[in-house]
């Protein structure tokens, strides 16, 4: 099997760098590419990606790509529409020519994060925000042009490379006696060596069942806010580390509005992820888990 991964130093492209490596022959590109190869990887150049599928002809297209900078993408929309829904769709029809697999990465923030419901893969989306607008779009550009396409909605994602929201709060730990974290929006953080291993596997799957294909949501199990995410950090990271100096004692609970931010965020972002766990019949563990391995990694 010939895989092309585009965005392979993100997140979720860094462990796919790993994860998919063992399915076959891998060609991984972030935004430079390959000039030796003349293979692009900027999602940028639409026909740049067109000429790269149609020379390398791979079995299975995986775009981890994307913009994913969500306050800035309300202030370049055309960036983020070209990036998130464009490019994505420029994929799905050089996949459909060649008869590739396409598999893509979309977001809770599909939803208007209303009521405490986990959201199945069918209900109503309504994005608050450009950047779910915009990724909202490029599913269904996705799912029009090429019917070979496994979208994969996830929430909340961490890695231990890179910055993260357990790194901040640590870094904020050390500094002060009080943090202030927002308790009004719900979801499960979810580790990209996750999303990385469900992916891989369901490619496997997908080869020999392609009746499989369509749109799941992969989360971690659980649920928290980020104030209660944040506790868990702080509580995991003096239990891991007993010599580290946190300075604080008292995480304040507070509503969004305590913080303005340019985009809009859902307060539910819940995902009942039901369906990917009983069609490929993988076990999402608690979100507590992968958080833990993530911080014994950097600490
Ligand atoms: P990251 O922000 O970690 O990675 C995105 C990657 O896209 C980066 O490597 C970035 O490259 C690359 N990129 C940006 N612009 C271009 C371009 N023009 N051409 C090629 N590559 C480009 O994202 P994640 O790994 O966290 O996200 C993976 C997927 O999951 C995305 O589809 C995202 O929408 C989705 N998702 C993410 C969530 C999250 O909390 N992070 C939540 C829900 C869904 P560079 O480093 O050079 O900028």
């Amino acid at each position: 099997m010939k895989i092309l991964l585009l965005g392979k130093n993100g997140q979720v492209g860094w462990e796919l760098q790993r994860s998919l490596a063992p399915l076959g022959e891998l060609v991984a590109l972030d935004r430079t590419g390959d000039a030796s190869h003349r293979l692009c990887g900027d999602l940028q150049n639409l026909d740049g990606l067109h000429a790269t599928v149609h020379a390398l002809r791979p079995d299975v297209i995986v775009n981890a790509a994307a913009h994913t900078a969500v306050d800035k993408a309300q202030s370049e929309p055309e960036l983020a529409r070209r990036l998130n829904t464009e490019a994505p769709a420029a994929l799905a029809e050089a996949a459909q020519a060649v008869g590739a697999w396409l598999v893509h990465y979309s977001t809770d923030y599909v939803f208007d994060g209303s009521g405490s419901t986990p959201w199945a893969e069918d209900a109503p989306t309504g994005p608050l925000n450009v950047y779910g607008q915009t990724k909202l779009e490029g599913e269904q550009a996705i799912a029009a042009a090429c019917p070979r396409h496994l979208i994969l909605r996830t929430s909340w994602v961490y890695a231990a490379r890179g910055g993260n929201f357990a790194r901040t709060m640590l870094r904020l730990a050390a500094e002060r006696e009080v943090l202030t974290v927002i308790d009004d929006q719900w979801g499960a953080p979810t580790g990209a060596e996750l999303i990385a291993d469900v992916t891989a596997h369901a490619i496997r799957q997908l080869t020999h069942r392609p009746q499989d294909a369509g749109t799941y949501h992969l989360s971690a199990a659980g649920e928290t806010s980020w104030h209660g995410y944040a506790g868990f950090v702080l509580d995991s990271a003096r239990a891991l580390r007993p010599a580290l100096a946190l300075k604080t004692r008292t995480i304040e609970a507070v509503a969004s509005s305590a913080f303005p931010t340019p985009a809009r965020r859902p307060g539910n972002s819940r995902l009942d992820t039901r369906r990917l766990q009983t069609v490929f019949g993988v076990h999402l563990p608690d979100w507590q888990r992968g958080v833990s391995r993530m911080l014994a990694e950097i600490l």
